[in-house]
C-alpha cells in the first residue's frame, strides 16, 4: 500500500513534468506559440488563427489544470491549440466565458493524433 507522502510526491513530479513550459533554454513550441499569437498566423500552417468561444476553468483560486502527458507531447507539435485551461462546453468547472484563438489545421492535426497516445475506454 503506499503511503500519503509517496502519492504526494508523486502527483507533485507529474505535474510539475506535465506543466513545465519554460526551461533555461525556450523550448521551439513556446516560440511558435507567441509568434503566432503575436501575429495572428500560425507559423508552422501559415493559416490565420481563428477566434472560439469557449469557457474558462473556473477554480484557478484552489488549483490549477495541465496537459495530460498525451496532450503535453502532442502539444508541442502542434502548440496553437485549446489548451487545458480552457473548454468548449460549459461545466461546473468550466464556466468563465472566454475567447481564444486557435490554428484549425493544429487543433484538427492534435485531436487526431492525441487519440493514438491515450488509452482507450477509461
Ligand atoms: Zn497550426
Amino acid at each position: 500500500m503506499l503511503r500519503a507522502s509517496t502519492l504526494l510526491y508523486t502527483a507533485a513530479i507529474v505535474l510539475l513534468s506535465s506543466c513545465a513550459m519554460h526551461g533555461p533554454r525556450e523550448a521551439p513550441y513556446v516560440r511558435v506559440a507567441r509568434d503566432s499569437e503575436r501575429t495572428g498566423i500560425c507559423s508552422i500552417h501559415r493559416v490565420p488563427l481563428v477566434r472560439r468561444s469557449v469557457y474558462k476553468y473556473s477554480h484557478f483560486d484552489t488549483g490549477t489544470v495541465c496537459w495530460d502527458e498525451a496532450g503535453g507531447a502532442v502539444s508541442q507539435k502542434y502548440p496553437n491549440v485549446l489548451d487545458p485551461s480552457y473548454s468548449p462546453t460549459r461545466s461546473r468547472d468550466y464556466h468563465d466565458p472566454a475567447v481564444v484563438r486557435i490554428c484549425p489545421v493544429c487543433q484538427r492535426l492534435f485531436d487526431r493524433e492525441v487519440k493514438t497516445w491515450r488509452p482507450q475506454n477509461i
